[in-house]
């Protein structure tokens, strides 16, 4: 067989990449993390279609590599995930969230929600619900106004084991959200069995929405169902005025995108909120 130069190239770049990762997030546990901190988190606002303000805010990484720039988290999640990083970096994100909604409140903001990404390795930690509480605890914030965000692939594998701890972090009243709903391949028949409150609606469906009547139908089904199953519903990837107008009709709650905001610093995003009122 021919050497070939680019896989080599790609496997090796693939490698350093998770080299760096790895140094990067034990940077996260030394008394030195402000000096060394390659992660910053980035939110993103969700807003009421009905009144059009901002109801929360999802909490988004970012790594700023000291020689690559910004790692898409597209490219480095799965690393994460494949390495078990994401154990201590998942829970890196959901303490800085945390911290920021909390910091939040206290400029007046008190109504805000949070919501935060899990992974499926995450979930399926036996210490998942203790860091939770833990966090929730030093934080000081009000448990139903955090929010997990988890993908249908998560709960098909293992989905016993995923609706006792879907139940249990229901108990606490966190907030359930299905992201990325309909890429998935999973029957609808799950979305009854498992406690979930909010629906998001994957961003493809969105951004085909208007230009042809086939999608916005999609989007419409979508959002029936979900209340249906007294859920409400986010639409991701909102870009356009046209979108938000449809969304709205369809009775859609709530908007994320480019549209409303992209995703900024915690600095900014307070800026955000002082300039809406
Ligand atoms: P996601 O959870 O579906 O997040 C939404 C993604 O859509 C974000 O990409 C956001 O920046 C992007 N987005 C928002 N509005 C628009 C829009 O109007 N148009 C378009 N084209 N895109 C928009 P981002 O920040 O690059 O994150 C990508 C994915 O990485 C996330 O997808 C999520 O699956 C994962 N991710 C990000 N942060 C975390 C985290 O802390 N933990 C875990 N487990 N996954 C994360
Ligand atoms: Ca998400
Ligand atoms: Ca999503
Ligand atoms: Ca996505």
């Amino acid at each position: 067989e021919v050497f070939d130069l680019e896989t080599h190239t790609r496997v090796m770049a693939q490698l350093q990449l998770e080299n760096d990762l790895r140094r990067a997030v034990q940077f996260l546990e030394s008394p030195d993390t402000l000096k060394h901190n390659q992660f910053i988190v980035y939110y993103q606002p969700i807003t009421c279609l009905k009144t059009g303000l901002i109801a929360g805010f999802e909490a988004l990484l970012r790594w700023q590599h000291p020689q690559l720039g910004m790692v898409s988290p597209v490219q480095f999640i799965p690393i994460a995930e494949e390495t078990g990083l994401i154990a201590l970096l998942g829970q890196w994100v959901l303490e800085e969230a945390c911290h920021q909604l909390r910091l939040w409140e206290s400029y007046g903001y008190h109504r805000l929600t949070m919501a935060v990404n899990l992974s499926g390795c995450q979930l399926s930690r036996p210490d998942l619900l203790e860091k939770i509480d833990q966090i929730i605890h030093k934080s000081q914030i009000h448990a139903d106004h955090l929010k997990l965000e988890i993908t249908e692939s998560m709960i098909i594998n293992n989905a016993d084991y995923v609706k006792q701890v879907l139940s249990q972090l229901k108990q606490r009243s966190i907030k359930l959200c299905m992201d990325d709903f309909g890429t998935g391949y999973s029957s609808l028949s799950y979305l009854h069995r498992f406690p979930l409150d909010i629906l998001k609606i994957d961003k493809s469906f969105v951004s085909n929405m208007g230009e042809d009547g086939e999608h916005s139908d999609i989007v419409m089904t979508i959002i029936n169902l979900a209340h249906h199953l007294n859920m409400e519903v986010i639409a991701e990837g909102v870009e356009t005025l046209g979108q938000l107008k449809i969304l709205s009709e369809l009775g859609c709650e709530w908007g994320q995108g480019y549209f409303f905001s992209r995703p900024m610093d915690g600095k900014r995003a307070l800026s955000l909120l002082e300039n809406q009122l």
